[in-house]
């Protein structure tokens, strides 16, 4: 294949359609064909990234190995193709506009008037072609928000413009709809997806395929309707119903033909490319047939919104895959421990994950369910924040430092065991840059960590200020806590654990980020473990051991 092949996906009617999935699953289904699939999502907010954004209002921020800081549907891509994106594969309204005018401002535009069409829709062009000359066969573009949006505009100009500078038969159009079914009339409506697909012929963009999200299958005489009022051939109406899981979703957009219509579109030889969906399949065989059950909580700052940690629900999940488990996850309000939420409680649990965040709120709840872990036995992972709740934590009530912290939390700590580089190094300027994407770490031989990950040198994302003091080191190691994973210049703690504990773990890294729905991570795979021998009292054994590349 010569010409890289671009797919643009868009959505009307309602936000929270599922686009993300969407567009994910049909990566996949192009995977599943041999096609080199990338993905892109071009996103109409004005922040230049989502790194300053709230995760309890924005969910997660997805980091990649490059350390680019994205939009959460960049995990739905990654889990979905199997591919590890990086940061080109997002870019806002806000990172758009930073690009143009700092090229206004060095004189690059030699003095023309600057607008937003030509020069921000030919650099929202611009970084298209970059993401196809990475040697895809197809680019996969979402664009957020919905059609009729202000923000958008500039958007679907520059999608639009595409198809002409890369020729008909190499976009294809996709766009998402809603059709809600009203039950005063017992009838699904199709008016919404009328007005929307309006909407987007009024930016002079016609779909190719239009995929109606609703509660029940969308009947053929409705498709019929469809496809006569919204002038797509019938066989590219696409019905999507809501899923028990979203790993079905391939599963199901193939059933209905998704990758065929595409294909098509794009004059792409379906028998040059059968589909090769059995690993997928298996995926969706584990998620449907489980044998036992354990419960995860999560004492974290932003449980009110599960999407804030969406990467480390799924991670979760892909752990239970492959221990045939299904997992029941509690979302625990770290500000309510141990008060409301009481070491009994927590107890209860199978195991235990303290997730990354920044800032105070939830932090001494958070310390209060590490110590509960520790001495209760129950299984816990710690990640990032995480890690350094439980090294505050140890040091309190171990080490005899009872007012040790992060200098995060308490600038006049006499026992500074989180800190900043600068501040273990007595540098004066204190403003702490972030430590962001992928970083080795060696791992101690023998220990616990590295028996899971299955070798000695990994590499992890990251996405954190503080460290790890490592004026303290001896002192944990003398009362028994294990550095077992240090950066190559010795410098960096990335993991620690405890020794006679079934499983206490802390990693300064992210290690949900890399976790694959076939490919569980070995931490995750190691905390569900434990949380199993915790319930059935022997270890179980994973269906299949295979675990996602940790390689540097
Ligand atoms: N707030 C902590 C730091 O900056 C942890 C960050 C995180 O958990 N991602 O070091």
């Amino acid at each position: 294949m010569t010409e890289t092949k671009f797919v643009f996906v868009t959505g009307g009617v309602s936000s929270s359609l599922g686009k993300g999935l969407t567009a994910s699953s049909l990566g996949r289904l192009l995977k599943s064909r041999g096609f080199r699939v990338t993905m892109v999502k071009l996103d109409p907010y004005l922040n230049v990234d989502p790194g300053t954004m709230n995760p309890g209002e924005h969910g997660e921020v997805f980091v990649t190995d490059d350390g680019g800081e994205t939009d959460l549907d960049l995990g739905h891509y990654e889990r979905f193709i199997d591919e590890s994106l990086s940061r080109t594969s997002n870019s806002t309204t806000g990172s758009i506009y930073s690009t143009v005018i700092a090229r206004e401002r060095r004189g690059d535009y030699l003095g023309k008037t600057v607008q937003v069409i030509p020069h921000i829709t030919d650099e929202i062009k611009e970084r298209l072609r970059r993401a196809g000359a990475s040697g895809a066969d197809v680019v996969i573009v979402e664009i957020g928000g919905t059609v009729g949006d202000i923000e958008i505009v500039p958007f679907l100009e520059a999608i639009r413009q595409f198809r002409r500078d890369a020729g008909r038969g190499n976009v294809c159009y996709v766009h998402l709809t809603l059709v809600p079914y009203l039950a005063p009339s017992g009838e699904q409506k199709t008016k919404p997806t009328q007005h929307s697909v309006t909407e987007l012929r009024s930016r002079g963009i016609q779909p190719d395929v239009i995929v109606c999200r609703s509660d029940q299958p969308i009947s053929e005489g409705l498709k019929r309707k469809i496809s006569l009022l919204c002038d797509v051939p019938i066989d590219a109406v696409i019905s999507a119903i809501d899923e028990s899981s979203i790993y079905d979703i391939p599963v199901a957009l193939r059933r209905e033909g998704l990758d065929n219509i595409v294909c098509a579109t794009l004059n792409l030889d379906l028998d040059d490319h059968p589909i090769e969906l059995s690993a997928w399949n298996e995926v969706v065989r584990r998620v449907h047939n489980t044998y036992r059950r354990v419960r995860i909580g999560v004492v974290g700052k932003y449980v009110t919104l599960p999407d804030a940690y969406l990467s480390v629900a799924e991670a979760i999940r892909h752990a239970g895959f492959a221990l045939g488990a299904e997992v029941e996850i509690t979302w625990l309000e770290a500000e309510r421990v141990p008060e409301e939420i009481s070491a009994e409680q927590l107890d209860q649990l199978d195991g235990m994950i303290i997730p990354g965040g920044f800032g105070e709120r939830g932090i001494e709840g958070m310390i209060a369910a590490a110590r509960i872990a520790r001495e209760h036995q129950v299984p816990l992972l710690g990640i990032c924040l995480g890690m350094q709740v439980m090294v505050v934590e140890y040091a309190r009530h171990v080490l005899g430092l009872p007012d040790a912290h992060s200098t995060e939390f308490s600038v006049t700590t006499s026992a500074p065991v989180i800190s900043l580089m600068a501040e273990q190094n007595d540098v004066v300027d204190l403003g702490g840059t972030m430590r962001l994407g992928a970083y080795p770490a060696l791992l101690s031989e023998g220990s616990q960590v590295a028996g899971l990950y299955g070798t000695s040198v990994v590499s992890e994302r990251h996405r954190h200020r503080y460290e790890f003091n490592l004026r303290y080191r001896e002192q944990y190691e003398a009362h028994g806590m294990r550095c077992c994973g240090i950066s190559p210049d010795g410098r960096l703690v990335e993991f620690v654990e405890l020794p006679g504990h079934p499983y206490f773990v802390g990693t300064q890294a992210h290690p949900e980020f890399k976790s694959r729905p076939d490919r569980p991570h070995p931490l995750f795979a190691g905390l569900l473990s434990a949380a199993v021998t915790r319930v059935e009292g022997r270890v179980p054994h994973l269906i299949d051991p295979a675990t996602v590349d940790v390689a540097p």
